[in-house]
Parts: C-alpha cells; sequence; structure tokens
C-alpha cells in the first residue's frame, strides 16, 4: 500500500458560543490516496467545511493529527506550512471570495505565483486560463463580468496555478444551475486526469457526489458514521443515516450505479 496523499487521523474540532460547547468535528479519521476523489458528504451543519478548515489550518484543532505525504501538518513552522500550502489549495462555492473585485482576473491569478516567488506569470495565467476553458484576454476583465460557471472556472484556475496535489472543493457546484454543474464537474474530473490531482470534495448533494467520487465519508454531527467506495455507499449503505440521505434524492434520480431500488408512489 502506498503512504497516503493526506492522512487525517481522530481530528477533533470544539468551538464555544455563549457558554455551549458544539463539538463541530468528533473524532474524524480517513485517507486520501494520489489521484483520487474522497468526497465528504451530510447535511448543513454536519461539519464538512470545519473538516476542511482544519486540514488547511485555517482554523487550529482541538485534537488529532493530520499527515500530507506522511507528514504531520498541525504543528509546523510557518516557513514549512507556506511549503504545504503550495501542495495544497481550495475552491469554495462563491469563488468571488477568492477574487478582489476591483482587480483584473489575471492579477488575481497571478498573485499566488507572486506570493511564492514564480516567474513567467503572464505566460502561466493565459495557458491557465485556456485549460479552465476561458480564453488568455479573459485576463484582462473583472471578475463582475463573468457568468458564475465562468467565475467558478476562474476559482479552479485559481487553485491550480500553484500545480497542487490535493484540492479541497467545498461545494464548488453547489450555487450553479444543473447544467453548469455538469460542465465544471466534467472539468474537475478532466484536470484530474491530466495532472493526477486528488480532491477532497465537501457536498451536501449526492447526486454530485455520485458522478465524481471514488470513496464516499458520510458525515453527521461531526462523525463519519460511514465510509466506502462509491459502489459501496450508493448500493449497499450500512448506515441508517446514508439510507435517509439516499431516500432523499433517489426520486429525483433512479438511476444510477447499480440496481435502483423501489420509489413509492405519491
Ligand atoms: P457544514 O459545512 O457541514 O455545513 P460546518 O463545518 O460549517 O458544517 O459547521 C459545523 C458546526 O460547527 C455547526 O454547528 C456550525 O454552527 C458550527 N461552527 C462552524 N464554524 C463555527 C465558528 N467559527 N464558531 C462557532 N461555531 C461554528
Ligand atoms: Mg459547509
Amino acid at each position: 500500500m502506498n503512504t497516503p496523499l493526506l492522512t487525517v487521523r481522530h481530528l477533533c474540532k470544539t468551538y464555544r458560543r455563549h457558554g455551549q460547547s458544539i463539538q463541530a468535528v468528533d473524532d474524524v479519521s480517513f485517507t486520501i490516496q494520489p489521484g483520487e476523489t474522497w468526497a465528504l458528504v451530510g447535511e448543513s451543519g454536519s461539519g464538512k467545511s470545519t473538516t476542511g478548515r482544519l486540514i488547511l489550518g485555517l482554523t487550529p484543532a482541538s485534537a488529532g493529527e493530520v499527515l500530507f505525504n506522511g507528514r504531520s501538518l498541525l504543528q509546523q513552522s510557518a516557513t514549512r506550512w507556506r511549503e504545504v500550502r503550495k501542495d495544497i489549495q481550495m475552491i469554495f462555492q462563491d469563488p468571488l471570495s477568492s477574487l478582489d473585485p476591483k482587480r483584473t482576473v489575471g492579477y488575481s491569478l497571478q498573485e499566488p505565483l507572486i506570493i511564492h516567488g514564480i516567474g513567467n506569470r503572464k505566460q502561466a495565467v493565459a495557458e491557465m486560463l485556456s485549460l479552465v476553458g476561458l480564453r488568455p484576454e479573459d485576463g484582462a476583465r473583472y471578475p463582475h463580468e463573468f457568468s458564475g460557471g465562468q467565475r467558478q472556472r476562474i476559482g479552479i484556475a485559481r487553485a491550480l496555478i500553484l500545480k497542487p496535489q490535493l484540492i479541497i472543493c467545498d461545494e464548488p457546484v453547489s450555487a450553479l444551475d444543473v447544467s453548469i454543474q455538469s460542465q465544471i464537474l466534467n472539468l474537475l474530473m478532466k484536470l484530474q486526469r491530466e495532472y493526477g490531482l486528488a480532491y477532497l470534495f465537501i457536498s451536501h448533494d449526492l447526486n454530485v457526489v455520485r458522478h465524481i467520487a471514488d470513496r464516499v465519508g458520510v458525515m453527521q454531527r461531526g462523525a463519519i458514521v460511514e465510509q466506502g467506495s462509491r459502489e459501496a455507499i450508493f448500493t449497499h449503505p450500512q448506515h441508517d443515516y446514508t439510507r435517509y440521505l439516499l431516500d432523499a434524492i433517489l426520486p429525483a434520480q433512479p438511476v444510477g450505479l447499480g440496481k435502483p431500488r423501489a420509489v413509492a408512489n405519491g
């Protein structure tokens, strides 16, 4: 067995608010192999985004361990963090959150290269825009001039420009129309094949996850209640909560992997 790209062990996060403690992430463990898509699914508030933020060190963990290529991430010097942060990037539901409205898209794409002292930036930006299905000239335009789907393409270009090994995608298509969703998912899968990228794909939408995931973890109230291959989760769910989530999507999409289960009329 290869060393996993990412290992998350017994990760915990307790928030305190108004004297109450909230166990947002409760003893979460999983591994992601290079080049695979590992999906974290669950309803709103189950702790998915917090898990992503803990991995990136955007919020400190209460307990547990995160290893990247076998090396611990949580107790790192600032310098080592900057190095690792090149290899782990993030895509958000709202790509505008990572774009400056007053700067051209080309500038926003160059910014990670500037931070990491990488040259040949104009060319890198033009290549990246083409790669995500935009035109090199689009670099001269501003974020508000693009549609939602185009903005997410820009978000993907910005995440990809440092050639990371892992991208944490937090609800990347949740704000988009279904037809645009599949374009973006297909783009993510194409980029994965070309660059051997791994994704931690966070989503509340099992229809999306069914499309893109290799393995799936189901999260409820901060804990992963079940994890397995896409096929195992969608055709042989073991946990009641997984069945509950699947029942909620079946009427909308009865065909998929394996044999569809009967849906009551009415
Ligand atoms: P999800 O992404 O699955 O919707 P989150 O990780 O955003 O869930 O939230 C998990 C739980 O942690 C929720 O109860 C949420 O209210 C709480 N939470 C998230 N961020 C904070 C914060 N900064 N301070 C306090 N509580 C938080
Ligand atoms: Mg979230």
